[in-house]
């Protein structure tokens, strides 16, 4: 709930900063029980930075996380520990979160013990357990992870995390460091997951193509600002923001038939340290005009359940 994350800002507090970079700009949205929200943007648009607020794993300048009606940065050390199993994180690297010299049963099983979890006597078969769950082959257990591929490895972060039956998980890229072939088995096993095992998920990726096949609403992210929420498919069908409908443009579409609209952007990302006046989606637009470049256009429901910042819609 208008989540702010801003850098630099300490050292000089009183005065305006010009250094300050705001990297999450006020950005709300709910995430129902059970659904994969997607949250799409390129690097630099503060994707990351909301996945470690959610959960904690960063602070923040000001805003809240409601979990269940809790304000998680507004809970004691010792709260936030009896909840922190509850919510799991899942990185996109999960070979520099795995230390080289403990064998990755041990890896995965670790959480359990540390929150007293389960007994030492249990957590070989729960480690088993979920080892299958996330189709690796239970022999695995006592190996290191040098000896897995990446694939392989984004597996076994995935067990670690599901290993604690969290509520809710937030997923930072999780297949964007893996070949196209193997992206298509992770996300695979995340539709298992959601079916079976009721997990809500926050789906974070620069990819808007590997955000269709999961997640039921999505939310377009730009300079640390929420330019377009709607479901998956109003999104996709009836995409209302430019830079929305510049990022599927991109996207291949299999049937030849049909075609979109494509719309190639000028420049790059503007510095976020910074973002240009008014819309921050203007020395890039193509549709811009001089409302764009002095206002900032307000975040509003245009549809049912459909949100857009954008003066020409
Ligand atoms: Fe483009 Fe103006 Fe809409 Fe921003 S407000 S996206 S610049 S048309
Ligand atoms: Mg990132």
């Amino acid at each position: 709930k208008n989540l702010k994350k801003y850098y630099g800002e300490s050292a000089n507090i009183f005065k305006r900063n010009p250094s300050v970079v705001k990297a999450v700009d006020g950005v709300s949205f709910t995430i129902h029980q059970g659904e994969t929200f997607g949250l799409v943007g390129e690097s630099g648009s503060g994707k990351s930075t909301i996945g470690k607020s959610v959960l904690r794993l960063s602070s923040i300048t000001s805003g809240e996380v409601l979990y269940n009606g809790q304000n998680l940065h507004g809970l004691s050390k010792d709260e936030m520990r009896t909840l922190r199993p509850k919510i799991q994180f899942i990185f996109q690297d999960p070979y520099s979160s795995l230390n080289p010299r403990i064998r990755i049963g041990d890896a995965i099983g670790e959480a359990l013990l540390d929150h007293g979890l389960c007994s030492k006597s249990e957590v070989r078969q729960k480690v088993l357990e979920v080892l299958e769950v996330c189709g690796l082959a239970t022999h695995h257990i006592d190996r290191f992870p040098h000896e897995f591929s990446g694939g392989q490895r984004q597996r076994i972060g995935i067990a670690r995390a599901i290993i604690l039956q969290p509520d809710f998980i937030v997923a930072d890229e999780p297949v964007s460091a893996l070949d196209v072939s193997i992206q298509a088995q992770i996300i695979n096993l995340f539709s298992k997951l959601q079916k079976e095992k009721q997990i809500t998920f926050l789906f974070i990726s620069h990819d808007l193509s590997v955000v269709e096949h999961l997640c039921s609403r999505i939310g377009v992210l730009y300079l640390g600002t929420m330019m377009e929420l709607a479901s998956r498919d109003d999104l996709y069908s009836n995409p209302l923001h430019p830079y929305t409908k510049a990022l599927l443009s991109a996207v291949p579409i299999p049937d030849p038939t049909l075609k979109r609209e494509r719309i190639i952007l000028k420049g790059d990302i503007p510095n976020p340290a910074d973002p240009p006046k008014g819309c921050k989606f203007h020395t890039r637009c193509p549709f811009a005009t001089d409302i764009c470049r002095a206002e900032v256009p307000e975040f509003r429901e245009v549809e049912p359940e459909h949100f857009v910042a954008c003066h020409l819609v």
